[in-house]
């Protein structure tokens, strides 16, 4: 058994910068499954967002009603004011640290623009700004030495939850295969996103959601898991995101007689309307026929009018990714995209110092989450863009800073450690030793294209219907998965087959809050619900684990500060 005053889980931004707030004040481990500069928050491309108002008027009032409205008036405002104001000292604080960010002439920090905000608020490192921002924090946590012990390469497969108080984790080495208890005062899951359900998605391989299904497993209600996020341009049938800084530096969105088709759906805003309205829009493009190609399913993305200069010095990536992937070369043509999953609004509910809610009301002792794992919620129904590397840095700072009075503040409590390496020992030997012959693969790929085809941009009841027979069918098909490869020492297998019974897990949870939500908000659109509908459904959702693995729904209030709920447009 290991033993930390504090252990957080992830080490993207969120989890680093938490450990950087208490490191050389409480013991501090991280353990994250990938190297931690391997972390999703790397994959980052167009920017963080905050009111500098280096480039023209803007202000945090502004920049707080983008984010409300981008939210489709689902987000908590006093929340999202917290994100807002913190936002400039944020930026200047990483700028300290060493980030280097896009100048402007006179040398200050370069924002572009970023679709749903109303100025240019976007300070971004060329289209590698994740990147630039992990690094950063990679390199502060390796300074800080044996002050932050790093537990690189150990997957989390259970968290130990008792009488309301958050005990520890138990964790699997994969390098040796060996299962251990991580006992702690205070626990903090930083654990990323869960889009890797999805056929077409931008998100990692490791972005499987264990975070969130190990919380939901040990007790913890997921909330608004239904508001999942498509971007809309993800290199065609890749899924892999193509910035929406490509739009920002001013690229075109075009079907397949080459209209600029954003003129009919967000005619102010054009291609720089909010990301649920611009997949929405593709949608339609491609499902009326106006989408090119052979089989008409993709739009494109025009880049050629910005020359050859700016592509390369603001969106090297972009270009180099649509010319390794599909052979494109986005200087000369215009460049196959789709709607593609990216982003997981919903995940662990936590109030505004990232503690963890145990219910609707009550807050789990000692148990903490941040970043794309939590719901605070700052993104509502839909988030802006550039505004989430900003939620990691900011709660991730908020929940290091509680996290280091409350350590102080609480003892060990007991671990039953045969007991908890025995569970998690018998749901490995399940998956090792069954006698079926199911394709862990197959199962997997059947997963995502429901998710993809039945649970995208556009739902309806009865598409769902089939989804939620189809996970069950999965599900019980799972029991039956075989997983050929039976050693010790880095078994991929047993971790594929560990990520894909959590996709299978919150998949359902997705699926049960989009059926139940009869009405469109942000990211969840229903052509049988075609509008949104405050009077029945302001309101979040929280998912129960039954004792029997079913799940039952539940809602709390949205809290809302200064700006009503009014009509989004753009
Ligand atoms: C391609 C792409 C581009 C993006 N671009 C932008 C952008 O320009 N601007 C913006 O604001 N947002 C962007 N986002 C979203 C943003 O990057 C993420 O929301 C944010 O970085 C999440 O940070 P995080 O710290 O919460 O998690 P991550 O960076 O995803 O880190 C998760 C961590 O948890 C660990 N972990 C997970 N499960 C386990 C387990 N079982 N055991 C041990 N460790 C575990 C992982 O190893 C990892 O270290 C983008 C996302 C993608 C996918």
């Amino acid at each position: 058994m290991y033993s930390h005053d504090v252990v957080i889980v992830g080490s993207g931004l969120a989890g680093l910068r938490a450990a950087l707030e208490m490191a050389g004040h409480l013991d501090v481990a991280i353990i994250s499954k990938v190297y931690p500069s391997r972390s999703h928050s790397g994959a980052a491309q167009g920017g963080v967002a905050a009111a500098l108002s280096n480039m023209d008027g803007d202000s945090v009032e502004a920049h707080t009603y983008d984010t409300v409205k981008g939210a489709d008036f689902i987000g908590d405002q006093d929340a999202i004011e917290i994100l807002c104001s913190d936002a400039p000292r944020t930026i200047i604080e990483l700028e300290h640290y060493g980030c280097a960010f896009s100048r402007t002439d006179e040398n200050k920090i370069a924002q572009r623009a970023f679709g749903g905000h109303s100025f240019k608020r976007a300070c971004y490192s060329a289209d590698r700004t994740g990147h630039a921002l992990l690094h950063t924090l990679f390199e502060q946590s390796m300074k800080r030495g044996a002050e932050l012990q790093i537990y690189s390469e150990w997957y989390v497969t259970r968290l130990i939850i008792e009488d309301g108080i958050c005990r520890g984790v138990v964790a699997l080495d994969i390098k040796t295969g060996k299962l251990e208890i991580f006992h702690a005062k205070t626990i903090l899951f930083a654990t990323g996103g869960y889009g890797r359900a999805f056929k077409i998605t931008s998100n990692a391989y490791a972005n499987t959601g264990d975070g969130i299904t190990a919380a939901y497993k040990a007790g913890i209600p997921l909330q608004d898991m239904e508001f999942v996020q498509y971007h809309p341009t993800g290199l065609y049938e890749h899924g892999i995101l193509l910035s929406e800084a490509a739009r920002g530096e001013g690229g075109y969105l075009i079907n397949s007689d080459g209209d600029r088709f954003m003129s009919k759906y967000a005619p102010t805003k054009m291609e720089l309307g909010p990301r649920d309205i611009v997949s929405r829009s593709e949608q339609t493009e491609i499902n009326e026929g106006r989408g090119a190609g052979p089989k008409k399913d993709y739009v494109l993305l025009d880049l050629r009018h910005l020359g050859k200069a700016k592509i390369m010095e603001r969106l090297p990536q972009i270009y180099h990714l649509a010319k390794d992937f599909i052979d494109v070369d986005a200087i000369k043509d215009p460049v196959p995209i789709q709607p593609t999953a990216h982003y997981s609004m919903g995940g662990i509910p936590a109030d505004n110092d990232c503690q963890v809610f145990l219910n609707e009301t009550e807050l789990c002792k000692g148990f903490f989450a941040a970043g794309e794992c939590s719901c605070i919620s700052v993104h509502g129904a839909n988030r802006l863009g550039t505004n989430s590397l900003l939620e990691a840095l900011v709660f991730g700072r908020r929940a290091g800073k509680k996290m280091l009075h409350a350590t102080n503040e609480m003892k060990f409590s007991p671990v039953n450690e045969k007991k908890e390496i025995s569970a998690a020992k018998l749901e490995i030997d399940k998956l090792l030793y069954n006698k079926g012959s199911e394709h862990l693969a197959s199962i997997r790929e059947e997963l995502q294209e429901t998710m993809t085809y039945k649970v995208g941009v556009y739902r309806n009841a009865n598409d769902m219907e089939q989804a939620q027979q189809k996970v069950n069918e999965l599900k019980d098909r799972f029991t039956r998965v075989k997983v050929s490869e039976k050693g010790k020492n880095f078994n991929v297998n047993i971790q594929e087959a560990l990520e894909l019974s959590h996709m299978l897990e919150y998949s359902e949870l997705i699926v049960a809050g989009a059926k139940a939500r009869k009405e469109s908000r942000g990211a969840h659109s229903r052509d049988d619900y075609p509008n949104r509908d405050d009077e029945n459904w302001m309101k979040h959702t929280l998912v129960f684990r039954q004792p029997d693995g079913s799940c039952e729904l539940k809602y709390k209030p949205v809290r809302v500060t200064r700006f009503e709920p009014e009509e989004r447009t753009y």
